[in-house]
């Protein structure tokens, strides 16, 4: 990214918040002050210089750290909630009343240690939401009466005129009024190339004006943004919790009380075995450092959540982690054919003509109930009638048939514009078009009354990248499937073009649903539409993704998962995504049961000391389970 001026203008703004630095450096202050006094203890102890000084220096250590220990153990009682927290210190006030004062303030400096890192942990986090934050601008120029106003984007209303200067940062969502230029919106949609722009083009928060000047009309206000859309979903995904994790939760719930029985049952039999009080102590204490659950329980979310924060700066945006740990499974993936495959920006090829009508008539009458139409089909139409310049009659009574096309009165006649089910289900005979020499395509057939009387063939062109991302799917092992409402000739010719494993033709929006959840049966199904019509099958699937969110309310929200630009290439590598950040989680859920286990076991028979509990099974392994989830955020 070359150099963004980060306020449009420099008179005014402030940057936007950040952490709290002041409480961050008391925080590593006292835990390097406990550091310093365990290790003066240590020496002292070693100069044998009385038992009185020692303990005080090892106190000031255990205080110092358990100064934010004590306290959340004790908030977790509280909460009728025997945590990690209670678990330390407990085990540190045990071992200084058993005479292991050194212990009991290495358990705490440990412990402490541990926390901060967690801490580093979720700062990465934080971080990548900041920088999502840090992408408005922190004041904008607006146009107020003629003149240049700098004011806070908060402050702008809908259909205010902003002056964005050529290498700043656009403040607001919007449409170009004036000028043309490039824009960088790879903060938002993760595309790489500056997009050219002009008058009546949309434009982002967040993504960067590169050579032009141009003034935007402000259409959606600071906290409408599709930016602060994005932030939102990513703050709330951290609420949204994976399965795994919710488990974990539950399960450390229960885990707590039942290693501090053990603990104390080990204590008895050690007692009843004839040991000092001291010694049985000691053993009980070892296998309550072990036992800590924290590595596995601050892994977990700073895995997911650092996943979904990376891939929301590359234009994924992932709804929540339960969203991720499924699309980790995806075993099939189906897709919806026009608009999500292929452009959706039809062509006319060709018109057949039936019982000498004219190309403009056939033409004109489909424009002209297309008018009304949103489908595809009826813009390219639309479009193409107006090219020719003939004129589009007026239609009453215009009918949307779902699946099928449109119909309507023109001058009190009944006309259809549809497919080969809406005329047949107006009982319509069908004209053939084999001698006419008609191209393959989309077959729209027109007719009046009862007579099929001319049919246009329209052609959509494939997306540049959707080859290569259902090709990198199969190479996965991932079945891959074509769903659409089109005729089985351009189905087939598609499927073939793309190599994509099946397709089903011919289907009624409903029956896409049906498909979906037919497919659900035999695995884990992923579906990709466009968010419009294919919102039902969206909702359906295991997990939903939308293309082009960026441009459509509807796909941000009926999704769990949301392509900001409609890039297929992103579905495989979402879903490598996933399957990374799931491998990174059950790689420290079971590094972490492996190594507690086998601590636990070692404390239990008396194999461990203190310290050797504190510094592998719980500070050693928290360090190596976060070290291994923030691999995640390193940018490749
Ligand atoms: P898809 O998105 O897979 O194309 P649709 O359900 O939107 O599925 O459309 C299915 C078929 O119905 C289209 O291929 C077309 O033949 C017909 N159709 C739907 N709407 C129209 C329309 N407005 N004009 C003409 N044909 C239409
Ligand atoms: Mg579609």
């Amino acid at each position: 990214m070359s150099e963004v001026i980060e306020t449009s203008c420099s008179t005014c703004g402030t940057p936007s918040g950040s952490l709290d630095p002041s409480t961050k450096r008391i925080k590593l202050a006292m835990g390097i002050f406990s550091g310093v006094m365990l290790a003066t203890g240590i020496i002292l102890e070693l100069l044998n210089v009385g038992i009185v000084p020692v303990y005080i220096v090892f106190l000031a250590s255990a205080l110092s750290a358990g100064r934010y220990v004590i306290p959340m153990g004790i908030k977790g009682i509280a909460k009728r909630r025997l945590d990690q927290h209670f678990l330390m210190a407990a085990a540190s006030i045990g071992a200084m009343i058993i005479g292991a004062p050194a212990e009991g303030a290495a358990v705490m400096f440990l412990f402490y240690i541990s926390i901060l890192l967690e801490d580093r942990a979720e700062d990465r986090v934080r971080e990548e939401i900041q920088s999502l934050i840090e992408l408005e601008p922190p004041s904008v120029l607006a146009k107020i009466d003629g003149a240049e106003v700098c004011i806070a984007p908060t402050d702008v209303k809908t259909g205010d005129i902003l002056i964005i200067r050529p290498g700043t940062r656009i403040g607001l969502d919007g449409t170009i009024v004036t000028g043309a230029t490039t824009v960088d919106q790879a903060p938002i949609t993760g595309e790489s190339l500056p997009v050219p722009k002009s008058a009546g083009d949309q434009v982002f928060a967040g993504t960067i004006n590169h050579e032009g000047y141009i003034e935007v009309e402000v259409t959606s206000e600071s906290d409408e943004t599709v930016l602060s859309k994005i932030i939102q979903l990513v703050e709330e995904s951290r609420n949204n919790r994976a399965p795994t994790e919710r488990a974990i939760t539950r399960f450390s719930r229960i885990y707590t009380p039942i290693v501090l029985i053990v603990s104390i049952l080990v204590g008895i039999v050690s007692l009843l075995l004839n040991m000092t009080v001291a010694q049985a102590a000691y053993r009980a204490l070892t296998l309550l450092v072990v036992s800590c659950p924290c590595a596995f329980a601050v892994s977990i979310p700073v895995t997911m959540v650092s996943a979904i924060a990376g891939s929301a700066r590359t234009g994924v945006l992932v709804k929540g982690a339960v969203h991720l740990e499924m699309a980790s499974k995806t075993e099939i993936v189906a897709f919806d054919k026009t608009g999500t495959l292929t452009e959706g920006v039809l062509s006319v090829r060709d018109v057949c003509l039936h019982n000498n009508h004219t190309r403009g008539e056939i033409l004109s009458v489909a424009a002209s109930l297309e008018t009304m139409s949103e489908h595809p089909i009826g813009r390219a139409l639309v479009a193409a009638t107006n090219q020719e310049n003939l004129d589009i009659p007026l239609t009453t009574e215009f009918t949307a048939v779902p699946g099928r096309g449109v119909t309507g009165l023109i001058n009190e006649d009944n006309f259809l514009v549809g497919n080969r089910r809406l005329l047949s289900e107006h009982d319509v005979p069908l004209q053939s078009t084999v001698d006419h020499n008609c191209g393959v395509g989309t077959m729209v057939y027109v007719a009046h009354k009862d007579e099929h009387f001319g049919t246009i063939i329209l052609s959509d062109t494939l997306r540049e990248k959707t080859k290569q991302a259902i090709s990198h799917l199969k190479q996965m092992g991932i079945r891959t499937v074509m769903l659409t409402g089109d005729s089985e000739n351009v189905a087939i010719e598609i499927a073939e073009e793309i190599g994509i494993d099946e397709y089903r033709a011919e289907l009624l929006p409903h029956e896409k649903l049906e498909i979906v959840k037919d497919l659900k049966k035999s695995g884990v199904t992923l579906f990709v539409g466009d968010g419009i019509n294919d919102t039902p099958a969206l909702a359906e699937a295991d997990v939903g993704i939308a293309m082009g969110a960026a441009a459509s309310d509807a796909a941000l929200e009926s999704s769990d998962i949301a392509l900001m630009k409609q890039d297929l290439t992103k579905v495989p590598e979402l879903v490598m995504k996933a399957r990374k950040t799931m491998k990174v989680v059950r790689q420290n859920v079971a590094a972490s049961l492996i190594v507690k286990a086998g601590t636990g076991i070692l404390a239990a028979l008396g194999f461990l000391t203190l310290w050797m509990a504190i510094g592998i099974g719980d500070m050693g392994l928290t360090f190596a389970v976060i070290a291994n989830a923030l691999r995640l955020t390193r940018k490749k």
